[in-house]
């Protein structure tokens, strides 16, 4: 998007990734309704639309959830990705693929890159640089923004299977399904879903037993392929620029805490980082402080977001089976779904409002409050983090 937005100002961009192909990443490619209006997929690319889903409870019970309009969009994560890429070329930026960045320095006169294909290298240089490198870029290290490792993250573990019935995705939570975060099943296309989890740590057998029980029970038929794995962050690094550097998606950490999504924060990202970029040409200074502007930005919008939802999820990780099943009984009811869930504020895209709905409610507040002393400070922590 960075590039995209950058080519279509007329700048000279060049994209380094060492992909064969943009967007070829582990993901199970759900968007919210406001991603696909503001960075909308070609209709060929969604396989599906999606207004409703069931919870399932440590226990079994299962919760179904529907609105009357489509909330969220399954859609071919690859192709709607590298959509993006296709554009910022035919609008003039320069794609190297199979490039892999090896170094980067930044000068007071220049930032240069240097990357490897097949053996040889090549080096750019240029007026600013855009790290969308993903999770865990060693560039940020590089770039002086960052130890290296993740500030925090969840690891995504998701394989293909054969599941020709299933019409809705269903989430499993318990820890008898995976500790302290959730699993999910997700429809596709031509009888195809995706089954995949995000465990704070590996945990193997977690998958392997989702698969298991999805098969025993006839909703899965076959597994195809091997269970795949690849990081989610959950919280933005500390600082996202720098002397003619910014920061963009997974490598900023800038993901939903709650879901792990992060494509729309990444798009989102990379938009604010050509509007920075360019006002950084015609001021013609790439410094720190310029660049700041962009962080500000970024936070500006969903800054909140971030907080909000990390530490909901901080208070999640806490709860046990019982509690977490008492929990979904009050939030899943007739009552709460009316106030929150089907009020005209409601948003896929955007958690912390219901978050904070839901934590206020008197019948919710009573339901934390049994929890004990192990649970309120989670609770305390969440009430502030909207500040
Ligand atoms: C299992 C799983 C399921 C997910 N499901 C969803 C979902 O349903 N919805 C959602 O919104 N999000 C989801 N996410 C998160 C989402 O995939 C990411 O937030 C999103 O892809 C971030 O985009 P990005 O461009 O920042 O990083 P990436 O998509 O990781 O892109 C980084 C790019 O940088 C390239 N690169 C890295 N290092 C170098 C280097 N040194 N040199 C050259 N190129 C380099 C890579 O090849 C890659 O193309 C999921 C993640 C996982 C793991």
């Amino acid at each position: 998007m960075a590039a995209l937005r950058l080519a279509q100002a007329g700048r000279d961009v060049a994209v380094l990734d060492w992909r064969a192909q943009v967007g070829d990443k582990l993901c199970t490619g759900i968007i919210g309704k406001e991603c696909v209006t503001k960075f909308p997929p070609n209709p060929e690319h969604v396989y599906r639309e999606a207004s409703a889903a069931t919870i399932v409870s440590p226990s079994g019970h299962r919760f179904r959830v529907e609105k009357s309009e489509p909330q969220a969009y399954i859609v071919d994560r690859v192709a709607y990705v590298n959509s993006f890429a296709v554009k910022a070329q035919e609008a003039g930026a320069n794609y190297l693929l199979e490039h892999r960045v090896t170094s980067l320095e930044i000068s007071k006169t220049c930032a240069s890159v240097t990357a490897t294909c097949n053996g040889e290298e090549t080096t750019l240089e240029a007026q600013m640089l855009v790290i969308a490198g993903g999770f865990g870029s060693p560039l940020l290290r590089m770039a002086g923004l960052a130890s290296g490792k993740p500030e925090d993250y969840m690891i995504g573990c998701q394989s293909i299977v054969d599941a020709p019935e299933l019409q809705e995705t269903e989430v499993f939570v318990g820890d008898s399904v995976v500790p302290s975060s959730f699993g999910w099943i997700v429809p596709l296309t031509n009888g195809k879903a995706l089954v995949g989890m995000a465990p704070r740590e590996q945990v193997g057998r977690h998958m392997d037993r989702l698969l298991e029980n999805l098969k025993d029970s006839g909703v899965v038929k076959n597994v195809l392929g091997q269970t795949q794995t690849w990081g989610i962050p959950i919280r933005p690094l500390p600082k996202t620029y720098g002397a003619r550097v910014l920061v963009v998606g997974d490598s900023a950490g800038l993901v939903k805490p709650t879901t792990g999504g992060g494509i729309y924060y990444a798009l989102l990202s990379g938009e604010f980082a050509a509007q920075t970029i360019g006002e950084a040409f015609e001021a013609d200074n790439f410094s720190s402080r310029q660049l700041a502007h962009y962080e500000k930005a970024w936070k500006g919008v969903f800054g909140k977001e971030l907080r909000v939802g990390y530490y909901a999820r901080l208070l999640f990780e806490t709860l046990n089976d019982q509690q977490l099943e008492s929990l979904l009984e009050e939030f899943l009811s007739e009552e709460m779904l009316n106030e929150v869930m089907n009020a005209p504020d409601f948003s896929f895209d955007w958690h912390s409002n219901i978050i904070m709905k839901v934590l206020r409610h008197a019948n919710m507040r009573k339901i934390i409050r049994s929890f004990g002393p192990a649970v309120a400070p989670f609770a305390a922590r969440l009430l502030r983090a909207r500040a």
